[in-house]
């Protein structure tokens, strides 16, 4: 896994093929104490420091009844990372594994996920604790934690499917 863009003994990078235009919508700004990839943690802790995301203006609206829940789950999109190496060495010792077996930055789709304690919501400001993301990060989405959320629709049939043992 890369920390400063740089290229590791055993890591491969590829020619990315051409980006497709999914129509992502940044939602809003992740404020968080790390302006320093080498000092954020590797991985959010839900007694972590304060950060607060900053819900864009159209989308503020959409926080209604989220307040209900305790833990959020939190996309956002890691923009200062390269996105080519599928072979990355964590370790700096020239062994190497995958980037889908890894929960590293670097990624053809960089986007970080994060299990948050929702501490509060100020306006259109959602206070949390559990991140891991650089100060001024673009935020994606925000979701009830799914182990806390019951599904509000009538049920539908695929929710009755079950599969190979
Ligand atoms: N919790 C997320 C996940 O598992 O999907 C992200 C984990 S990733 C290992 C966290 C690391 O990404 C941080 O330690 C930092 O080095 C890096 N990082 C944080 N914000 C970033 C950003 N905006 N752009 C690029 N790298 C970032």
């Amino acid at each position: 896994m890369v920390r400063l863009n740089e290229i590791r003994a055993g890591e491969v990078a590829v020619d990315l093929p051409p980006a497709t235009d999914a129509g992502l919508i940044f939602i809003g700004t992740i404020r968080t104490p790390w302006t320093d990839r080498l000092a954020c943690p590797r991985q959010g802790r839900l007694d972590g420091p304060l950060c607060r995301l900053e819900i864009a203006e159209p989308f503020a609206p959409a926080l209604a009844g989220l307040e209900q829940y305790a833990e959020v789950e939190v996309l956002y999109w890691l923009d200062r990372s390269r996105r080519d190496l599928v072979l990355q060495s964590p370790r700096h010792d020239g062994s190497a594994r995958g980037a889908f077996s890894l929960r590293s930055p670097v990624r053809p789709n960089p986007i970080g996920t994060a299990r948050a304690r929702l501490v509060g919501i100020e306006g259109a400001t959602v206070l949390v604790q559990g991140l891991d993301c650089l100060d001024g990060t673009p935020l994606i989405d925000l979701k009830p934690d799914r182990c806390a959320f019951t599904p509000l629709a009538p049920p539908q049939p695929g929710d009755f499917e079950t599969g190979p043992a």
